[in-house]
């Protein structure tokens, strides 16, 4: 059970992540917390993410590849995990192929959620995450029981620094320059397969849920 989710911002990848972690009892691996945690903490790595996350720009693959490669050495990765936001550039998915090798850990493949333009546009601007655990709202389809109190561990409940809409935009630009590549580098190989992401939160899980445990 050794997955890459791969979509655009707003696809559902972090939500789902989070879900099917706990369904299937495999690591959640998402560089975008571990950033934000970082950078929370004022760490130099967090101070560095920073400086690209703020404008919506790719973290230097360096950094990134080298914060995976001691992620998934670790010993809850041999039974499985789910990749979030890894990889992101055709560098980084051979980066990532390497590693497996070195690791000698196995590839189920790369899935794929799909979700039109115009709504992963009414998700990014409704989307508020926890500040402390990174738990995901919605203001219209998923708010906190309290607003802007998380309801998993009470930390405060915002918009996400570069969810505001020019940061947005780039991000999204980012994925269609840079990620949306690996579809097909992953179809090439026989690798790729396809969720559809427009549909409610338990549907969508309940199709991934499904895949991963009968590739
Ligand atoms: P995410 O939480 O996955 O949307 O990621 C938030 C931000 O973290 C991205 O916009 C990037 O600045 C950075 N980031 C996350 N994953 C990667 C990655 N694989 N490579 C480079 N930067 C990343």
């Amino acid at each position: 059970m050794h997955w890459v989710l791969i979509g655009p911002p707003g696809a559902g990848k972090g939500t789902q992540a989070a879900l099917l972690a706990g369904r299937l009892g495999i690591p959640h691996i998402s560089p975008g917390d571990t950033f934000r945690r970082a950078s929370r903490a004022g760490t130099p790595l967090g101070h560095l993410a920073g400086s690209f996350m703020e404008r919506g720009a790719l973290v230097p693959d360096e950094v990134t590849n080298a914060l995976i490669r001691e992620r998934l050495a670790e010993a809850d990765c041999r039974v499985g995990f789910i990749l979030d936001g890894f990889p992101r550039n055709l560098a980084q998915a051979g980066a990532l192929q390497t590693m497996l090798e070195e690791l000698g850990l196995p590839f189920a493949g790369a899935i794929s959620i799909e979700v039109p333009e115009e709504e992963l546009v009414r998700r990014s601007v409704g989307r508020r995450v926890c500040r402390q655990c990174g738990a995901i709202y919605h203001l219209e389809t998923h708010p906190p029981a309290v607003s802007g109190v998380c309801d998993v561990c009470g930390g405060e409940v915002a918009l996400r620094a570069d969810d505001r809409e020019d940061v947005a935009k780039t991000r999204l630009e980012v994925y269609g320059k840079a990620t949306a590549v690996l579809l097909d580098y992953y179809r090439r190989r026989g690798e790729l397969r396809t969720v559809d992401g427009n549909r409610p939160v338990e549907q969508v899980l309940a199709e991934l849920t499904l895949l991963m445990r009968n590739p």
